[in-house]
C-alpha cells in the first residue's frame, strides 16, 4: 500500500536501537526454548468481546473453531510437541498463519510457527472503511500471539510503510521481543514510537544479506525495490525447508539510489530449493512490467522546464526516492524547495538524518522565504496526493492555507494514483485547482507516478527464480490473490500446492505435503479510536451510524423519588434530527406521550426505571417514525428528586 503517511508529528527522536546481535533477552535466542509455549491456552472472553470480526457469521465460526484449535494445541504439547510434529503425523510441519493483509490491502502480519518457535513478519495497520465512523486505524487481532507469547522470537519488518509497521505502537506493550528491519524501516519505526513513550521495544537495524537466528529459524534479509527505500524480502530457513517472503516489491532495473534488487540471491535460493513462496499480489491483475521510478524523474524534467510559474508537487511523504527526484530536478532548474505538511517534514527529516535523502540546507526554504524568490524559482513539495481533507494541497486549493494560495500560472503535479476509495476526493481537488487557474498534471494526463508493486511479468519472473514447491499469494484483496494463484498455475505450480488463504487460517507444510486448516486461530480486526485500543466494537459503531444518519433525541424526565410523580413537564433535547424551532407540534406531542407514560407508571407505583425508560423509547420511537419516517437514537434520562 502506498497511502502510508503518518498523521502525527513525532515529539523527538529516541536514541538509536541496539544493533544486530546485542539482544536484551538472549535466553531464547540460542536454541534454548522455554517450556510451555502457550502460557494461556484459554480464550479470554472479555478481550474477544472487545474485538470485532469482519462479519457476524465469520465471528461465530471463528469462536467455535478457536476453542477446538486451542484444545488441539494443548493435546499436541502433551504428546511431545516442540519438534514441529503434528499429532498423528510423522512429518515435522511448519505453520504459516496470516493475521492480516489477506483479502485486504493493509494491516499486514504473518506468523510463521514451528514447534515451540514463532516469528512474526510485519505489524501493519489499515485505514478504516468509510462506515467505521470515528475510527482512526484498524490493526490485526493479536490474541493468538498473546496466547503464545513465550514462543515468539522476533518481529521482522520488511519495510517502513504504515501497512507494515503501523501497528507497532499498539501491540509492542504485549510482546518483549526484538524488532528487526532495515535502516530506514527502523528509523521510521523509532520516529513513530517516539510519540508513545510508554512503548519501548528493542529495535535491531539490519542490512541486506544479514542473517538472524531466531529459535529454529534463520531469517535472511534480501534487497527488493519498492515505493519506499530500503525494502526487503525475507528468506526464512526452517527445519523443513526455506520459505521466501517477497515483502512488497517491484523489479526496478534503474532504481533512484542505484541499489538494484538482489535477483541473484532469489535465484540462488531457488536453485537450492525453496519450500514455499509468499509473494506480493497487489498488481496481479496488471499486465506487463511496472515502469521504473526513474521514469517519473524524466517526466518531472519536462514539466519543470515548461513551467513559467511555481511548481507544486503532491506526493506520498514516504516515497523518499520520489522526493529525491523532485529535489534533484528542482536543483537542475535553479528552484528552491519548500516542504509542506507534517508528514512530509517528518519523512524528509528521518531520511536526511540517516543519509537516505541527499539535499543541502540551502536547497530548502520555508514558507516565509517564498516571497524572497520569484515564482519560477520555487517548488512546493506537499502532502495531499489523496485529496485528504486537512492536507497541504487541499488547503491550498480551497484557499484555506495560511501561506500559499493556488493562482494562475501554477503548475500542480499530483504524483500519485488515487488509492481505491479516494478517487472522488482527488477528483474534487483537481476541479478546484483548475478553477483557480492552475495547470494540473496527474497520472491520467502523464507519467507522473509509477506503482511500487510488481505487475504480472515481474511476478512470473519471481516465481521462475524462486521455483517454490508451495505458493501462497499475499498482500491483496481476494481478486488479486486469485489472479496471482492463477498465474502460479500457469507457471507450473501444482494446483494442490497453491493456497489462497484467509486471515487466521493456518497453512501447514511439511517437506512433501501442504494443507490449509479450516479452523481459524483467534483473529480479526481491532479498531483504534484515539487512545482506545479495541474499545470500539460493533455496538459503538452501530450507535455512531444511527447518530450520523438520524440524529439524537433526548427525553429528560424529572420525577419525585417518593411518589414517582412527574415534577415538571418533560424536556426534549435533539441534535441532527429535526430543526427544533419548526417542529413545535412534534415535540409537544412527544412530551405529551412521555407524560402519559410516566403518569401511568406512577399510578401503578412502578419504581423500575429501566421499564419506564424502555416504554418511553418504544412509544416515542414509534411516534417519531410515523411522523417523520426517521429513527433517531432515543435517550430517556430520568432525574429523581
Ligand atoms: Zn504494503
Ligand atoms: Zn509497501
Amino acid at each position: 500500500m502506498d497511502n502510508t503517511e503518518n498523521k502525527k508529528q513525532p515529539r523527538g527522536r529516541r536514541p538509536a536501537g541496539q544493533k544486530n546481535g546485542e539482544r536484551r533477552n538472549s535466553g531464547n535466542q540460542n536454541g534454548e526454548r522455554k517450556a510451555g509455549g502457550s502460557q494461556d491456552g484459554s480464550r479470554k472472553n472479555g478481550e474477544n468481546q472487545k474485538r470485532q470480526n469482519s462479519g457476524n457469521a465469520k465471528r461465530q465460526h471463528a469462536k467455535v473453531e478457536t476453542q477446538k484449535n486451542v484444545s488441539a494445541a494443548v493435546k499436541q504439547k502433551k504428546s511431545g510437541g516442540g519438534n514441529g510434529r503434528k499429532q498423528g503425523s510423522s512429518a515435522p510441519t511448519v505453520r504459516i498463519i496470516p493475521l492480516g493483509g489477506i483479502g485486504e490491502v493493509g494491516k499486514n502480519m504473518t506468523v510463521v510457527e514451528f514447534g515451540e518457535d514463532i516469528i512474526i513478519i510485519d505489524a501493519g495497520l489499515m485505514f478504516p472503511r468509510e462506515e467505521m465512523l470515528g475510527v482512526d486505524y484498524v490493526i490485526p487481532d493479536t490474541t493468538y500471539l498473546k496466547n503464545n507469547k513465550d514462543k515468539i522470537r522476533g518481529i521482522f519488518l520488511t519495510h517502513g510503510h504504515e501497512d507494515h509497521i503501523g501497528a507497532l505502537p499498539y501491540i509492542m506493550n504485549d510482546f518483549d521481543v526484538p524488532v528487526y528491519g532495515s535502516t530506514l524501516t527502523i528509523a521510521l519505526s523509532e520516529a513513530k514510537l517516539s510519540e508513545y513513550p510508554q512503548v519501548n521495544p528493542e529495535f535491531c537495524s539490519v542490512k541486506a544479506g544479514d542473517k538472524i537466528k531466531a529459535g529454529v529459524f534463520e531469517v535472511e534479509y534480501i534487497r527488493v525495490s519498492h515505493s519506499i527505500d530500503d525494502a526487503m524480502g525475507l528468506a526464512i530457513s526452517t527445519p523443513v525447508g526455506t520459505i521466501v517472503h517477497t515483502g512488497d516489491f517491484k523489479i526496478d532495473f534503474t532504481p533512484v539510489n542505484g541499489k538494484i534488487m538482489d535477483l541473484n540471491r532469489f535465484a540462488e535460493l531457488g536453485k537450492k530449493g525453496v519450500l514455499a513462496l509468499m509473494s506480493d499480489s497487489t498488481n496481479a491483475e496488471r499486465p506487463g512490467f511496472t515502469m521504473s521510478e526513474s521514469q517519473v524523474g524524466e517526466t518531472f524534467v519536462n514539466y519543470f522546464r515548461q513551467a513559467s510559474g511555481r511548481v507544486i508537487v503532491a506526493s506520498f511523504a514516504s516515497n523518499v526516492h520520489r522526493i529525491q527526484q523532485v529535489i534533484d530536478v528542482a536543483k537542475l532548474y535553479n528552484r528552491k524547495v519548500c516542504l509542506s505538511g507534517r508528514s512530509m517534514l517528518k519523512y524528509v527529516g528521518v531520511a536526511r538524518e540517516i543519509e537516505y535523502l541527499h539535499v543541502s540546507d540551502d536547497m530548502l526554504i520555508n514558507f516565509e522565504d517564498l516571497k524572497k524568490f520569484r515564482d519560477n524559482q520555487v517548488v512546493i513539495l506537499t502532502t495531499g496526493s489523496q485529496g485528504e481533507t486537512m492536507s497541504g494541497l487541499v488547503r491550498m486549493a480551497m484557499g484555506q492555507h495560511a501561506k500559499v494560495n493556488i493562482k494562475t500560472g501554477d503548475t500542480v503535479i499530483i504524483s500519485a494514483t488515487p488509492i481505491p476509495g479516494n478517487e472522488r476526493y482527488v477528483s474534487d481537488v483537481i476541479n478546484m485547482l483548475y478553477r483557480k487557474g492552475a495547470n494540473v498534471i496527474n497520472d491520467a494526463t502523464d507519467m507522473v507516478h509509477v506503482s511500487g508493486h510488481a505487475n504480472r511479468e515481474e511476478l512470473k519472473l519471481m516465481m521462475s527464480l524462486v521455483k517454490p514447491k508451495f505458493f501462497i499469494p499475499v498482500h491483496g484483496e481476494y481478486r488479486h490473490l486469485y489472479k496471482h494463484a492463477e498465474l502460479a498455475g500457469k507457471m507450473g505450480i501444482k494446483e494442490k500446492n497453491v493456497f489462497i488463504t484467509e486471515i487466521g487460517a493456518a497453512v501447514e507444510l511439511n517437506k512433501r505435503i501442504g494443507q490449509m486448516k479450516t479452523e481459524a486461530v483467534p483473529s480479526g480486526s481491532v479498531l483504534i479510536d484515539g487512545l482506545g485500543i479495541g474499545d470500539v466494537g460493533n455496538v459503538v459503531l452501530r450507535d455512531r451510524k444511527v447518530l450520523a444518519s438520524d440524529g439524537l433525541f433526548i427525553v429528560v424526565v424529572t420525577i419525585s423519588a417518593e411518589t414517582g410523580d412527574l415534577l415538571s413537564p418533560p424536556d426534549i433535547i435533539s441534535r441532527g434530527f429535526v430543526y427544533m424551532k419548526e417542529s413545535e407540534e412534534l415535540l409537544d406531542e412527544a412530551k405529551h406521550i412521555t407524560e402519559n407514560i410516566v403518569n401511568d407508571c406512577s399510578a401503578r407505583r412502578t419504581s423500575d426505571w429501566s421499564t419506564l425508560k424502555n416504554l418511553i423509547k418504544k412509544e416515542i420511537s414509534t411516534y417519531l417514525y410515523e411522523k417523520t419516517n426517521r429513527s433517531p437514537m432515543i435517550l430517556p434520562v430520568i432525574i429523581e428528586i
